[in-house]
């Protein structure tokens, strides 16, 4: 990974923005002065001290402000041999601590309830340190199980869309909340209190005023100049023009009140602004009005070329008409061969046979019922399915019920299917379904007068496939919900739409260009439509641009790190067990890079498990692919029976990521 590099730039030369250093975005002064001697820069904090060189690892603002640098950030506000923490990180902070000359935690405040922020809080705590936490987030820490313990957070997760996936495994003692404008005084420290929401609904800044200076802590706001940790901590649903969409179609949209929340950091006028993940800034001013611009700039790529203008045009009348915005083409109507009704497209034969596409709800059953009642159709004869959501699958327990018929799917889809609880995904219906036919990619099979053939089609999820239909002139191409006649339907980074060359919607388009369709259809729209060859070149073009511009934005050597929250998973992601016997899963680890990453993995259970973490598997992930790591964990005979958590520490290139990834386990009773 590249940022190797820059961990030895910021041991060599301090804290400044290598990236900012090398393109010379900041006038010499600060960032050549960061070079030198490390002088803490500041437009406005008044006798600004020298960071001084302590134990590696650490830099010290002023007398009574110090950052240690592990996994995360972690601020130390002095007072004599007592520390207050601003996070706590993974808790190796405590190594530290008594080099430089603090002998006891009396105080943790916490900028958001992540679990890389605060994962290592008991053990201060069960030495005596005071808890203070963002009011919003309280239950979050102080009751994680009641999160966990809610199907509602896990299976069919649509409307309500929260960046929660980083939940504590176990609880903390709160004994404090915080609100917007709460002050803490600790030595000679002044400690404001300021709500930043964005990254979380929650989320707090700490603006310390000491030794003359006043340095912000912003949790995990923004990573570097311009840079956020994350997109996918920003999917949250907005209202405009009257519109309002829920979380699932809200695509970076939470990017409006973290910039609001950044512009009230830059109101403080700060000399420093020390992130939880990256490194300081002493330029806060450019290097959030670098991150506002950049945000507009990934954003408008990503409406240009975006299937949702076609179902909310409302929400973006400000990019309509913009130069480099596609225009959306009409459709037009749909051969005779074809019937739509819910999310079902429905392929009757001349003999009277139906193949059925997609049952959204029991619903659609009822209406096949009828239609054979009706004698408009004669026999079911088979149904396909185009991708897990619930809008596609919710009845198709209650069709196999009904017809006596082969369902077929992509095989990768199949995976999902028949082990819903297996997978962490958006509108994922926990009952599991049968698939008869898991089908190869290209697979092909006559069905009456129609040749089948099926494709895997990585456009609107990961696990996704897209069936093509040959009758005479007629290549009709099904492509569930990946595209409009707008665009790409890649709204929800839940979903996992990767950037790059033969992934995601560029080998989507490969695949149109090559299958040539005089139709497609997608689920949620009546017309059929097609792309131009000019279109799909666009769409190709744009698609390139946002691998650049999502790359620029975000903290990692590529964009998908940022945008696809289950680079490390769990599979599966929740299974039942008996207490006394071995837990075994496997963390599945996508290296998003284009070079190989020593990579290394480990469980860690929760207290309450009385089991010690396991021990690191460690091997070298290839790059851009996956690569599985088994891991085992013996479930001490007596363990509580219900619902546990347990956590994964990644190691990935540069990288230490506590707590990164969970897999859970439904313990019986027994043993
Ligand atoms: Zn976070
Ligand atoms: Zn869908």
């Amino acid at each position: 990974m590249t940022r190797e590099n820059d961990r030895t730039f910021s041991v060599l030369f301090g804290q400044a923005s290598r990236r900012q250093f090398l393109k010379g975005v900041v006038s010499s002064t600060a960032a050549l002065a960061t070079g030198g001697g490390a002088a803490l820069s500041t437009r406005r904090a008044v006798g600004a001290a020298e960071p001084t060189r302590e134990p590696s690892g650490v830099t010290r603002l002023s007398d009574h402000v110090l950052v240690y640098h592990g996994p995360t950030n972690v601020g130390i506000v002095r007072n004599g041999a007592e520390a207050l923490l601003i996070d706590c990180g993974d808790g190796s902070v405590a190594e530290v601590l008594s080099r430089i000359g603090v002998r006891k935690v009396t105080q943790l405040v916490f900028t958001h309830h992540h679990r890389d922020q605060a994962c290592g809080a008991n053990r201060f705590v069960e030495s005596g340190a005071k808890t203070a936490v963002p009011a919003a987030e309280k239950n979050l820490f102080a009751d994680p199980s009641a999160y966990w313990n809610n199907d509602g957070n896990i299976f069919r997760v649509y409307r309500t869309f929260r960046p929660d996936h980083l939940t504590l495994i176990e609880p903390i003692r709160v004994d404090r909340e915080l609100k917007d404008g709460d002050e803490l005084i600790f030595g000679s420290a002044r400690i404001r209190v300021l709500a930043t929401p964005g990254h979380t609904a929650g989320s707090l800044s700490f603006v310390v005023e000491v030794d003359g200076q006043t340095v912000v802590f912003s949790g995990d706001c923004i990573f570097d100049a311009g840079q956020v940790w994350d997109l996918y901590s920003l999917q949250k649903g907005f209202s405009k023009g009257g519109r309002t969409i829920g979380g699932y179609h809200g695509f970076m949209g939470d990017r409006w009140r973290l910039v609001e929340s950044l512009n009230r950091i830059k109101q403080v006028g700060a000399g420093a602004l020390v992130p939880s993940h990256g490194r300081i800034m002493f330029h806060p001013d450019r290097a959030i009005d670098l991150l506002a611009e950049r945000f507009e700039a990934c954003y408008e790529n990503y409406v240009s070329i975006s299937a949702l203008r076609h179902y909310f045009p409302e929400l973006f009348t400000d990019y309509a008409g913009r130069p480099g915005q596609m225009p959306i083409r009409p459709g037009f109507p749909p051969p005779k061969c074809l019937q739509h009704f819910g999310t079902t497209w429905m392929l009757v034969s001349q003999t009277g046979a139906a193949f059925v596409m997609d049952v959204g709800s029991p619903r659609i059953v009822t209406q096949i019922k009828q239609k054979l009642q009706r004698g408009e159709i004669k026999s079911v004869e088979g149904l396909w399915v185009t991708h897990y959501h619930f809008d596609h699958t919710a009845g198709i327990v209650d069709f196999q019920q009904a017809f006596d018929c082969p369902c077929y799917a992509d095989r990768r889809l199949a995976q999902v299917l028949t082990q819903p609880s297996a997978w962490r995904l958006p509108c994922v219906d926990p009952r599991p379904i049968r698939v008869h036919r898991p089908l190869e990619d290209g697979q092909s099979w006559q069905w009456h007068e129609f040749k089948m053939t099926s494709y895997y089609y990585p456009g609107q999820t990961l696990y996704h496939d897209a069936l093509l239909v040959e009758h005479g002139d007629l290549r009709m191409l099904f492509v569930g919900d990946s595209h409009t006649m707008a665009g790409l339907d890649d709204y929800c980074t839940y979903n996992r739409n990767w950037l790059g060359r033969g992934v995601g919607f560029q080998y989507c388009l490969s695949l149109i260009e090559q299958l040539k369709p005089t139709h497609m259809f997608n689920c949620h729209v009546n017309d059929a439509f097609t792309f131009t060859r000019r279109e799909i070149a666009f769409m190709r073009k744009k698609l390139n641009e946002r691998e650049k511009l999502f790359g620029e934005l975000l903290a990692w050597d590529h964009a998908n790190y940022g945008t696809d929250p289950s680079w490390v998973r769990c599979d599966p992601y929740m299974q039942k067990v008996t207490a006394g016997q071995k837990v075994r899963f496997e963390v599945v680890v996508t290296n998003h890079s284009v070079e190989p990453q020593p990579t290394a993995v480990r469980a860690v259970p929760p207290k309450s498990l009385g089991a010690a973490p396991s021990d690191w598997s460690e091997r070298r992930a290839a790059a851009k692919a996956e690569t599985r790591f088994p891991l085992a964990l013996a479930i001490p005979s007596g363990t509580k029976p219900g619902r546990h958590v347990i956590a994964i520490d990644v190691r990935h290139g540069a990288r230490r990521l506590p707590q990164f990834a969970e897999t859970i386990i439904e313990v019986a009773a027994g043993g």
